[in-house]
């Protein structure tokens, strides 16, 4: 029987060159040589609750902390701007903790966006008052 396991270290298996930390792969225990070792050691660990899918390469993480340093690292992106699979199963923490990170991201642009204009208001206030101040 097959089961999902999660790695809790970087490490090479099976096919896979390189697992990222919180990576969920699904395996047939017993099936590659190693396999009893890495779970005594902790290296896979179980995964309880619903993974969720990068939405670049379709790998699937423990969960977003660990699906959006993957696409930071892999993608060069946050798992939000590489899209998350939606998942009509998915469980409410994941949909509070993609909501809070959407929340963020719109914090910061709109941080990105506002910036600059308050710039350019105090720029153009102090220019203003040192007018004042010339022509006086
Ligand atoms: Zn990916």
């Amino acid at each position: 029987m097959k089961k999902s396991f999660w790695a809790a270290r970087p490490f090479g298996y099976g096919e896979y060159p390189m697992l990222d930390v919180g990576q969920v792969i699904e395996i047939e225990v017993g099936q590659q040589r190693n396999d009893e070792k890495l779970i005594r050691l902790g290296l896979l660990r179980e995964v309880s609750d619903k993974p969720v899918q990068c939405g670049k390469c379709g790998l699937l993480f423990l969960d977003m902390g660990h699906l959006d340093r993957h696409g930071r690292n892999h993608h060069a992106m946050t798992a939000i701007e590489s899209g998350r699979r939606e998942d009509p199963e998915a469980d409410v923490t994941t949909a509070e903790q993609l909501g809070r990170l959407r929340a963020l991201e719109a914090a910061d642009e709109f941080a990105e966006k506002n910036i600059p204009i308050n710039l350019e208001k105090t720029k153009a206030s102090l220019e203003a008052s040192r007018g004042r101040r010339a022509s006086r």
